[in-house]
């Protein structure tokens, strides 16, 4: 009898063990059926199994990429591949936006791309305690942003804090902690009231500076290797009117004089927030924007420039005129003239011309909203694969920038690089900002924005790598440090220089995604030693 239970026992146990295992076999999709029933296919039907972001550098074969349509199917993917990669060959999911970082932020090898392109919602501004916020979704393009909060219920609102133009994605921006031109604030971080975030483990959560806290400096600036921003509550300023003000100079060091001089005499920004993290109040400096431009002609190469201010005048401009940005055709003037003489530009032909074009649009720019919207989308034309245009950029202390644009001066004179942009703008010192920031604790920094195009081959790309590896040398001699979304050409010594909070980095990382659902090529260059 006790044999005849034992028996039974026994079946009951492997029955059950069968029918667990055959349950928890079927909790997750594997990634093989997530790609073939949700990949992207091209017009011709064939899977889309590569991707390259827009410097052309950073070809990568894929898995799949999927553009999901709803926030749920985001998180089971992430949720299913999180369960895959416990027990099997890990596959790795990036994210992407907009595809403008350039060095292998976007994606992984043989991995999965969710593709934001579908969520970008922007709902209705809100007003609290007389500040206004928007919550958008995470592909949402700042231009889709403009689009609901240029005029709104009689109000025109603007963003606060914004990159200098308009065709990238909210998830992009903040996940590299981006910055613009603007005087106060610096990175986006300083204008972020909350974000909705998918977990590693597919748990969708609200992420704030007083909810999920630690989170917060994560995810911003986290290059998605902590989780998918699925939408972010941003604080906006009403469309202030402007006055515009361009002051040339003949120097670096007597740009940093007018400068100190002007910092000295303005007051900076003040906010206070509630216990939640959102605004409470907020008194604004008399300065909105602030940057420089150099001069790219043989005279005045990165010695004569431009000093641009624009100051708060009374009132809001109630239009919510934006600059349009169209890509160039036949069939749009304006847009055909800037492309033809950023083209030229990018030869090293008619460089006075194209400057003195630009600063009368800079100098006619007398609104929050104008400044925010300069066309870009026929300068991005002007890139091809076999000359693509690159962007690099490097913080340095205000005092010591002179030192860095007289020694870049000589490495772009030495290795032929035609520039077709170098400006400088303002990072006001910050120590609330994200985990791997560049903005200084102590110091107020210029960061120097160079724009150049490359001729591609194997000596140009080799020379570039080391020229670059160059000024991030001098910017460590200075203090300073470069930016993290352009080429993999630093070397991780100097990644590891440039960013001493890496380590703690890493560590959230390790903790937070145990089964590496989240990597790209960047992550596994500079802090996973895989190539
Ligand atoms: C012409 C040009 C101008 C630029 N101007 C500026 C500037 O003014 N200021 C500045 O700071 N930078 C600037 N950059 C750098 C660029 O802003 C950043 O690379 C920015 O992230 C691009 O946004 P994107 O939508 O193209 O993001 P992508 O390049 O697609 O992605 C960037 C990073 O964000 C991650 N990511 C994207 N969406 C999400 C999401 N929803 N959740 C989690 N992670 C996500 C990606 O995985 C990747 O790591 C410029 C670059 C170019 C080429």
């Amino acid at each position: 009898m006790d044999m005849l239970r034992n028996f039974f026992y026994i079946c009951t146990l492997i029955l059950l063990t069968f029918s667990v295992g055959l349950f928890a076999a079927h909790i997750y999709k594997t990634p093989q059926e997530i790609c073939s029933t949700q990949g992207e296919k091209s017009n011709s039907g064939e899977a889309i199994q590569t991707i390259n972001d827009i410097s052309f550098l950073n070809e990568t074969d894929l898995s799949c990429i999927i553009a999901p349509k709803s926030v749920k199917e985001i998180s089971n993917i992430v949720r299913w591949i999180n369960e895959w990669n416990r027990t099997n060959e890990k596959i790795h999911i990036s994210v992407v936006g907009a595809r403008h970082s350039q060095g292998g932020h976007i994606a992984s090898k043989l991995g999965i791309v969710l593709d934001m392109k579908y969520l970008r919602s922007v709902d209705n501004p809100k007003i609290k305690n007389g500040l206004w916020t928007v919550k958008a979704e995470a592909g949402a393009l700042w231009s889709d942003i403009h689009r609901v909060i240029s005029q709104f219920n009689g109000y025109s609102l603007a963003n606060k804090v914004q990159q200098s133009s308009t065709p990238f994605t909210v998830g992009g921006t903040l996940s590299v902690n981006a910055h613009g031109r603007s005087f106060s604030y610096g990175s986006v971080i300083h204008s972020v009231e909350r974000l909705t975030v998918i977990l590693p483990d597919g748990t969708i959560t609200n992420v704030s500076r007083t909810e999920n806290s630690s989170l917060f400096k994560q995810i911003i600036g986290g290059y998605g290797l902590f989780g998918v921003i699925v939408d972010a509550t941003l604080e906006l300023h009403e469309n202030q009117n402007l006055k515009p003000d361009g002051e040339p100079f003949d120097s670096p060091e007597e740009y940093i004089a007018i400068l100190t001089e002007m910092l000295k005499g303005t007051p900076r920004h003040t906010i206070k927030r509630d216990e939640l993290g959102a605004l409470e109040s907020e008194t604004l400096s008399p300065i909105a924007f602030l940057f420089a431009t150099l001069s790219l002609d043989r005279e005045g190469f990165m010695t004569k420039g431009t000093a641009y201010t624009y100051r708060h005048l009374p009132g809001v401009d109630k239009s919510g005129y934006v600059n349009s940005d169209p890509k160039p055709s036949l069939f749009n003037l304006r847009a055909l003239v800037t492309n033809v003489g950023f083209w030229l530009k990018r030869k090293g032909l008619l460089v006075t011309t194209a400057q003195k074009a630009q600063d009368n649009f800079l100098m006619t720019q007398d609104t929050r909203l104008k400044l925010l919207t300069p066309p870009i989308e026929p300068i991005l034309a002007a890139s091809s694969n076999n000359k693509p245009d690159l962007l690099q950029e490097y913080f340095i202390p205000v005092r010591r920038m002179p030192e860095f644009i007289n020694h870049a001066k000589e490495v772009f004179s030495n290795n032929g690089v035609i520039l077709s942009n170098a400006s400088l703008r303002f990072i006001p010192k910050s120590n609330q900002s994200s985990l791997l920031t560049y903005e200084s604790t102590t110091e107020d920094q210029l960061a120097i924005v160079l724009y150049f195009s490359l001729e591609l081959s194997k000596n140009r790309l080799a020379e570039a790598k080391a020229w670059t590896q160059d000024l991030v040398d001098k910017s460590f001699a200075l203090n300073g440090r470069y930016y993290l979304p352009y080429q993999q050409w630093p070397s991780k010594e100097q990644f590891e220089q440039a960013y001493p909070n890496y380590n703690t980095f890493k560590g959230y990382k390790l903790a937070g995604d145990p089964n590496e659902v989240f990597s790209n090529k960047f992550y596994q260059y500079y802090l996973n030693s895989i190539n």
